[in-house]
């Protein structure tokens, strides 16, 4: 199958990463002679029909920075038939054979919907929510889940120089993989994840635990939306023994260069999607399992059970609470 032109997207949250990936899909489609266009902010570019050609000048030292060259967007009105249609006819008109999307679960819906009126699609997990569970890393994690872990670290540092609680609140939206990862990796006390939630009386009783196992800072990581971290900081204040303060890690998650880890991971997947491209095989999802490059489609990716860590998260509960 001859391809001509290709287009490239980002879309939903930023995520560590997606810059490689650009990177290396320009420099493998300059060699293979394939015209490359981003679209700028996501599916509202797409919609606009706001298109720039890419060429390796405009690429050049990308692949470190975080972010998204091409910009993103949350575009809620993509959910809307009418407006995949026009985006799709955007595509036809400019005659591009096929659409790269590099995104979370909301961009993968983005993408089908787009492969059934006609587009020919390739997603690319990512997100720093790790949410996608069909493969087992996505683009951006594990940069957030350090760049969180350093933070973590030095608030936790000066909490216990002054004998002082602090609940963390972290990233992840309905997954809990950025919390899980943080707490154990910077071995805070406490959890408070989507997959296990934890209720306020329980939250107590762990406190009250680290207390009298001689822990005068104890250190609790929540994901976002478990509870609201200033209210529950408050209350834990008020109903234990400790001084607890509270900490939104926020968009430093987000930001900065992507690990070496994710670079790789970004590097493998644009490989991977050009390989495809080139093969004229499409509607694929790439992803990675057992430190293998595989893909899927699209439907199986959106489809695939919950792959949650439990192993990690049951040896965070033996190491840090003893049975009676
Ligand atoms: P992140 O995990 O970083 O939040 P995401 O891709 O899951 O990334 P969303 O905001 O959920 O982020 O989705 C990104 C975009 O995908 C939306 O703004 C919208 O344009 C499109 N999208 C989301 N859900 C759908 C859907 N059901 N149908 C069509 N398009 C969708």
């Amino acid at each position: 199958m001859d391809i001509d032109k290709i287009a490239v997207l980002t879309s939903g949250g930023d995520a560590q990463g997606m810059n490689t990936v650009i990177n290396i899909l320009v420099r493998i489609a300059g060699l293979r002679n394939i015209e490359i266009y981003g679209v700028k902010d996501g599916y509202k570019g797409l919609y606009n029909d706001d298109f720039v050609k890419l060429d390796n000048d405009m690429v050049q030292n990308i692949s470190s920075l975080g972010g998204t060259i091409l910009k993103t967007a949350r575009f809620d009105e993509f959910k809307k038939e009418d407006v995949v249609i026009k985006s799709a006819q955007n595509l036809k008109n400019r005659q591009i054979d096929a659409l790269i999307v590099i995104g979370g679960d909301g961009s993968f819906k983005g993408a089908l919907a787009l492969s059934r009126h006609g587009v020919k699609i390739i997603a690319i997990p990512g997100t720093i929510d790790n949410d996608l569970r069909y493969t087992s890393k996505c683009l951006g994690f594990d940069t957030a889940v350090n760049n969180a872990c350093k933070y973590i670290e030095n608030v936790k540092q000066t909490m216990s120089a002054m004998n002082r609680g602090v609940v963390f609140e972290v990233m992840g939206r309905y997954c809990g993989d950025i919390a899980l990862y943080c707490a154990v990796s910077t071995a805070c006390d406490i959890i408070a994840i989507p997959e296990k939630p934890i209720t306020e009386e329980e939250l107590i009783e762990k406190v009250n635990y680290c207390v009298k196992n001689k822990n005068s800072a104890p250190t609790i990581v929540i994901a976002e939306k478990m509870f609201d971290v200033r209210d529950i900081a408050e209350r834990l204040k008020k109903k234990t023994k400790v001084d607890f303060r509270y900490s939104i890690v926020g968009y430093i998650q987000r930001g900065g260069q992507p690990s070496v880890a994710d670079k790789a991971l970004a590097m493998e997947f644009a490989v991977r999607a050009m390989e495809l491209v080139e093969d004229g095989i499409f509607n694929r999802a790439i992803g990675v399992k057992n430190d293998v490059v595989f893909d899927d489609s699209l439907e199986n990716a959106l489809n695939a059970k919950y792959n949650f860590n439990y192993g990690l998260l049951n040896l965070f509960y033996l190491l840090n609470y003893k049975k009676d």
